[in-house]
This record gives C-alpha cells, sequence and structure tokens, in this order.
C-alpha cells in the first residue's frame, strides 16, 4: 500500500519567525503522524533551521529547486549537495512557477532530476498543463512530454526515488481546484505511463500527489480518489491548522 506523502510548498514566504512559528505549531500537531509521510519546503536560507528544529519529529524538510550541478560558478543557485548538507532528503523540481516564471525547460528539469537522485535526494517532479492546453483538450499530450523528456535516462533502479505531483497550472494559487473525478483522470494516466516505462510494479508503488489550491475543505474528496496518494500544497499549507487538517483528511480515506 502507498502511503501518502504531503508536502508544504512555502514558495518565497516566511520570515525567519514566522518560519520559527510555523514549525513549532506543525510539530505539535503533526510532528509524529503514524502512516502518513510530511515534508515542508522553506526558502533556501531557512532550510538548516528548519531541519534542527524539526529534529525529533517523521516531518522532513525539502527545497524547492536545485541546480544541476554539485558545485562551480553559477551565481545565485543551489546545489544538491548544499541540500543536502542543510538536512534536506527531497527536492521539488519542474514547479510551474520554475517552468513559467523562470523559463526553465523539460532539459533543464531533466538535468536536475537525474543529479539530485544521484546525490541520495528524493524527487517530487511536477507535471500540469496550462489552461488553454486543457482546453484544447491537450492535457495528456502536455504531461506525457513532460514525464518523457523530465525522465528521459533515469532508469527502473532509480525510479523508487521520484514522486509525481500532478499540478495543472490554472488551479496553482488561484482558488480553482480540479474536480476529484478530473483529477482522477490524470492521475490514472500517470500511472499507466509509469506501468508502460517501467512496469506494473514500479506504478503500483509511484506515489502522485495532487496540488492546486488543496484546502481543509477538498482535500477529502480529492485523497478519496484512488491513484491520488497525497497533495503538493501551497498557501494552505502556511497555516500550521490547514496543512494539518489537509494531512489527517487522507487518515480517513487511504489508511486501513
Ligand atoms: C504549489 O505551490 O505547488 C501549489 C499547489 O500552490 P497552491 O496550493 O497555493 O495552489
Amino acid at each position: 500500500m502507498r502511503i501518502p506523502l504531503f508536502v508544504g510548498n512555502w514558495k518565497m514566504h516566511m520570515t525567519r519567525a514566522e518560519a520559527e512559528e510555523l514549525l513549532i505549531s506543525l510539530k505539535e500537531k503533526a510532528g509524529n503522524v503514524e502512516g502518513i509521510d510530511v515534508g515542508v519546503c522553506p526558502s533556501f536560507p531557512y532550510l538548516s533551521f528548519a531541519t534542527e528544529l524539526l529534529v525529533g519529529t517523521n516531518i522532513k524538510v525539502g527545497g524547492q529547486n536545485m541546480a544541476w550541478e554539485n558545485s562551480g560558478a553559477f551565481t545565485g543557485e543551489v546545489s544538491p549537495v548544499q541540500l543536502r548538507d542543510s538536512g534536506c532528503s527531497f527536492v521539488i523540481l519542474g514547479h510551474s512557477e520554475r517552468r513559467h516564471v523562470f523559463g526553465e525547460t523539460n532539459e533543464m528539469i531533466n538535468k536536475k532530476v537525474k543529479r539530485a537522485v544521484e546525490q541520495g535526494l528524493n524527487v517530487i517532479l511536477c507535471v500540469g498543463e496550462k489552461l488553454n492546453e486543457r482546453e484544447q483538450g491537450r492535457t495528456e499530450d502536455i504531461v506525457n512530454s513532460q514525464l518523457q523528456a523530465g525522465l528521459k535516462g533515469v532508469d527502473i533502479s532509480m525510479i523508487d526515488k521520484i514522486t509525481i505531483a500532478y499540478e495543472p497550472v490554472w488551479a496553482i494559487g488561484t482558488g480553482k481546484t480540479a474536480t476529484p473525478e478530473m483529477a482522477e483522470d490524470v492521475h490514472a494516466f500517470i500511472r499507466n505511463w509509469f506501468k508502460t516505462e517501467f512496469g506494473k510494479s514500479a506504478a503500483d508503488e509511484l506515489r502522485i500527489q495532487y496540488g492546486g489550491s488543496v484546502k481543509p475543505e477538498n482535500s477529502s474528496q480529492l485523497m478519496a480518489q484512488p491513484d491520488i496518494d497525497g497533495a503538493l500544497v501551497g498557501g494552505a499549507s502556511l497555516d500550521a491548522e490547514s496543512f494539518t487538517q489537509i494531512i489527517f483528511s487522507a487518515a480517513e480515506n487511504k489508511q486501513e
């Protein structure tokens, strides 16, 4: 059975004092939940701080992005080695804001995925279509090409390091959520894609998170879908109570 995974993507929010308050509250409410994996992705300057604060809990710390090289002349970038050194066990790659605001291509994301895995980081690879692409009926084509290109050269021995987050771009930070059925259709497509590329057991074990305006009010219905294995949460993860309610929505639906 797949363990649901809930990750809070803090984006470029939170001062150190705000981060401290949020983490202490999260630690109290969801520090040692059984049968559910939880992670947070603060901004780079607070990664070590978060790691230290979360010692003794099951909450993992991850990066929101990284460079595809381990070190070198890359002003403004952070490497996978530095993420590991700051206590991260995973990294989000290919987030739609990286793709569409910062112009990251599938090729760049692919280099990052391979480097992250080589350095022992788990990867959350984000895929998802824009509104016009959905309206043109191209959702599966877009997701297919993001998976093909993003995972090029990743072989079966690395596949247990990969989680996919399906995040329709039109639903991120907009308050618009895909209906549970719309999300489930794409999740089932992704699982089937993995079955074709990597075999049934890799597909069965793959965790596919949904992301896009997930809130306590909609998380239960989303988590009730068979191929939704948790969530990548932006806005609602900045509030410990909301994020905890989202995490516990999986308890109702995913645990025995
Ligand atoms: C995200 O940042 O990945 C995200 C899904 O944001 P939000 O929950 O705010 O839509």
